[in-house]
Protein backbone atom coordinates (compact mmCIF):
# COMPACT_ATOMS: atom_id res chain seq x y z
CA UNK A 1 0.00 0.00 0.00
CA UNK A 2 3.15 2.59 0.18
CA UNK A 3 2.83 1.96 -3.41
CA UNK A 4 -0.71 3.54 -3.36
CA UNK A 5 0.83 6.18 -1.34
CA UNK A 6 3.58 7.26 -3.90
CA UNK A 7 0.68 7.06 -6.66
CA UNK A 8 -1.42 9.45 -4.67
CA UNK A 9 1.54 11.83 -4.69
CA UNK A 10 2.01 11.89 -7.76
CA UNK A 11 -1.71 12.38 -8.52
CA UNK A 12 -1.48 15.31 -6.39
CA UNK A 13 1.26 16.78 -7.46
CA UNK A 14 0.00 16.38 -11.56
CA UNK A 15 -3.58 18.06 -10.64
CA UNK A 16 -0.67 20.98 -9.48
CA UNK A 17 -0.78 21.90 -13.10
CA UNK A 18 -4.23 22.54 -13.72
CA UNK A 19 -4.08 26.53 -12.45
CA UNK A 20 -1.62 26.57 -15.04
CA UNK A 21 -3.98 25.68 -17.58
CA UNK A 22 -6.78 27.88 -16.56
CA UNK A 23 -4.12 30.81 -16.79
CA UNK A 24 -3.96 30.20 -19.96
CA UNK A 25 -7.11 29.58 -21.49
CA UNK A 26 -8.25 33.11 -19.34
CA UNK A 27 -6.00 34.83 -21.71
CA UNK A 28 -8.79 34.44 -24.64
CA UNK A 29 -11.12 36.97 -23.70
CA UNK A 30 -8.60 39.35 -23.43
CA UNK A 31 -7.89 39.46 -27.13
CA UNK A 32 -11.15 41.19 -28.07
CA UNK A 33 -10.90 44.14 -25.60
CA UNK A 34 -10.37 46.62 -28.82
CA UNK A 35 -14.32 45.94 -29.11
CA UNK A 36 -13.34 44.76 -33.36
CA UNK A 37 -15.01 41.65 -34.14
CA UNK A 38 -12.47 39.00 -33.55
CA UNK A 39 -12.20 36.39 -36.41
CA UNK A 40 -11.97 32.67 -35.00
CA UNK A 41 -8.56 31.76 -35.38
CA UNK A 42 -7.76 29.79 -38.04
CA UNK A 43 -8.45 25.88 -38.40
CA UNK A 44 -4.81 25.58 -38.56
CA UNK A 45 -4.41 27.22 -34.89
CA UNK A 46 -7.15 25.68 -33.00
CA UNK A 47 -7.43 22.36 -33.71
CA UNK A 48 -8.58 21.01 -30.59
CA UNK A 49 -8.19 17.55 -29.25
CA UNK A 50 -11.29 15.48 -30.03
CA UNK A 51 -13.11 14.76 -26.73
CA UNK A 52 -14.41 11.53 -25.74
CA UNK A 53 -16.71 9.63 -23.46
CA UNK A 54 -15.14 8.93 -20.09
CA UNK A 55 -16.43 5.30 -20.32
CA UNK A 56 -14.59 4.53 -24.12
CA UNK A 57 -13.77 1.38 -24.65
CA UNK A 58 -9.92 2.09 -23.95
CA UNK A 59 -10.82 3.24 -20.38
CA UNK A 60 -12.98 0.21 -19.97
CA UNK A 61 -10.27 -1.81 -20.73
CA UNK A 62 -7.62 0.00 -18.46
CA UNK A 63 -9.95 0.29 -15.47
CA UNK A 64 -10.34 -4.14 -15.96
CA UNK A 65 -6.73 -3.87 -15.70
CA UNK A 66 -6.38 -1.85 -12.58
CA UNK A 67 -9.11 -4.33 -11.17
CA UNK A 68 -7.15 -7.33 -12.29
CA UNK A 69 -3.77 -5.77 -10.64
CA UNK A 70 -5.40 -4.86 -7.51
CA UNK A 71 -6.92 -8.45 -7.64
CA UNK A 72 -3.90 -10.09 -8.07
CA UNK A 73 -2.11 -7.84 -5.02
CA UNK A 74 -4.83 -8.84 -3.03
CA UNK A 75 -4.04 -13.25 -3.75
CA UNK A 76 -0.41 -12.56 -3.63
CA UNK A 77 -0.52 -10.76 -0.13
CA UNK A 78 -2.60 -13.36 1.32
CA UNK A 79 -0.21 -16.19 -0.41
CA UNK A 80 2.55 -14.39 1.12
CA UNK A 81 0.95 -13.73 4.75
CA UNK A 82 0.26 -17.56 4.62
CA UNK A 83 4.33 -18.26 4.03
CA UNK A 84 4.92 -16.58 7.11
CA UNK A 85 5.51 -12.88 6.24
CA UNK A 86 5.07 -9.72 7.02
CA UNK A 87 2.75 -6.98 5.44
CA UNK A 88 4.92 -4.06 5.07
CA UNK A 89 2.72 -1.80 3.57
CA UNK A 90 -0.15 -1.79 5.93
CA UNK A 91 -0.22 -3.83 9.02
CA UNK A 92 -1.17 -7.27 9.03
CA UNK A 93 -4.33 -7.25 11.04
CA UNK A 94 -5.30 -5.41 8.09
CA UNK A 95 -4.31 -7.42 5.70
CA UNK A 96 -5.35 -10.82 7.97
CA UNK A 97 -9.19 -8.79 7.85
CA UNK A 98 -10.14 -10.68 4.40
CA UNK A 99 -13.00 -8.93 4.11
CA UNK A 100 -12.00 -5.32 5.23
CA UNK A 101 -8.07 -6.12 2.94
CA UNK A 102 -10.90 -7.14 -0.20
CA UNK A 103 -12.20 -3.20 0.49
CA UNK A 104 -9.66 -1.67 0.83
CA UNK A 105 -8.20 -3.36 -2.53
CA UNK A 106 -11.65 -2.40 -4.10
CA UNK A 107 -11.58 1.33 -2.46
CA UNK A 108 -7.82 1.63 -3.89
CA UNK A 109 -9.31 0.74 -7.76
CA UNK A 110 -11.99 3.69 -7.27
CA UNK A 111 -9.30 5.76 -6.10
CA UNK A 112 -7.74 5.53 -9.46
CA UNK A 113 -10.97 5.50 -11.19
CA UNK A 114 -11.60 8.95 -9.49
CA UNK A 115 -8.53 10.26 -10.42
CA UNK A 116 -8.46 9.10 -13.91
CA UNK A 117 -11.79 11.07 -13.92
CA UNK A 118 -10.22 14.17 -12.38
CA UNK A 119 -7.68 14.65 -15.03
CA UNK A 120 -10.76 13.21 -17.94
CA UNK A 121 -12.62 16.27 -16.73
CA UNK A 122 -10.02 18.68 -16.73
CA UNK A 123 -8.86 17.94 -20.36
CA UNK A 124 -5.58 16.19 -19.27
CA UNK A 125 -6.74 12.73 -20.88
CA UNK A 126 -3.11 11.69 -21.32
CA UNK A 127 -2.69 11.52 -17.59
CA UNK A 128 -5.84 10.07 -17.46
CA UNK A 129 -4.90 7.05 -18.92
CA UNK A 130 -1.48 7.22 -17.76
CA UNK A 131 -2.89 6.88 -14.11
CA UNK A 132 -4.23 3.37 -14.60
CA UNK A 133 -1.14 2.28 -17.05
CA UNK A 134 0.90 3.29 -14.00
CA UNK A 135 -1.36 1.74 -11.10
CA UNK A 136 -1.64 -2.07 -13.49
CA UNK A 137 2.30 -1.57 -13.24
CA UNK A 138 3.27 -1.05 -9.63
CA UNK A 139 0.80 -3.30 -8.54
CA UNK A 140 1.70 -6.17 -10.64
CA UNK A 141 5.13 -5.48 -10.05
CA UNK A 142 4.42 -5.74 -6.04
CA UNK A 143 2.49 -9.01 -7.10
CA UNK A 144 5.12 -10.43 -8.44
CA UNK A 145 7.47 -9.41 -5.63
CA UNK A 146 4.84 -10.94 -2.91
CA UNK A 147 4.46 -14.46 -4.79
CA UNK A 148 8.56 -13.98 -5.06
CA UNK A 149 9.23 -13.21 -1.51
CA UNK A 150 11.08 -16.92 -0.09
CA UNK A 151 8.96 -18.56 2.59
CA UNK A 152 9.47 -17.76 6.56
CA UNK A 153 10.56 -20.35 8.15
CA UNK A 154 10.48 -20.07 11.92
CA UNK A 155 12.17 -22.14 13.98
CA UNK A 156 10.26 -23.74 16.42
CA UNK A 157 11.71 -24.77 19.80
CA UNK A 158 10.82 -28.55 20.80
CA UNK A 159 11.62 -29.94 24.09
CA UNK A 160 11.72 -33.61 24.54
CA UNK A 161 11.14 -34.94 28.07
ZN1 LIG B 1 -10.37 11.88 -21.28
Amino acid sequence: MKRSIGFLTFLIFACTAKPLYSQERSRAPADNIGGQPVQPKSSKTTILPIEHHFWDKENDLLFAGVAAARTLDYFSTLNMRRRGRQEIFLTNDAVDNHAGFAAIEAGATGVSIGASYIFHRYGHHKLERWTSIVHVGLATTGAVRNYSLKTAHTAVAVTRP
